[in-house]
């Protein structure tokens, strides 16, 4: 039977998709995937919640030269969230390079990655900027 499951855990599953952030209940710094100890503060306590699907680009760099079957060029982002957390991802959408630079807003998208032997499908998420329709993935 064919299931769609996410690429990474931190990718959630719902109507829309979303980001779970591990976040250290000492000193709230916000993390992806499981934690043993804080970075920050060295804490071993953490709860969870839901990472916002729109934040602002800090930094971007395009990539030229990939791994063998990774199509190129594309753009890698790094996503400062509104509200917290900060996220690597690629930025798809087919962008407007005059577009893309540091400050620009951009929203969560979620696409069919690889498909295993069983036909099962993992979702992977990449970033879009806002354009016309905002919250619209192409
Ligand atoms: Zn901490």
């Amino acid at each position: 039977m064919m299931a769609q499951m996410p690429l990474v855990d931190y990718l959630v599953l719902g109507a829309p998709p979303y980001l779970r952030g591990t976040v250290c209940a000492d000193c709230k710094a916000i993390y992806l995937d499981r934690r043993f100890a804080c970075g920050r503060c060295g804490g071993v306590q953490f709860t969870s919640r839901r990472l916002a699907d729109t934040g602002v680009i800090r930094a971007f760099t395009v990539i030229h030269r990939a791994a063998p079957g990774i199509a190129v060029p594309y753009t890698s982002v790094i996503v400062d969230l509104d509200g917290g957390g900060v996220v690597k991802a690629n930025l798809t959408g087919d962008p407007d390079p005059e577009q893309v630079r540091p400050g620009a807003r951009v929203h969560l998208c979620t696409h069919d990655g690889a498909t295993d032997s069983n036909g099962d499908v993992a979702l992977v998420f990449s970033y879009e900027l806002d354009r016309v329709v905002e919250g619209a993935c192409a």
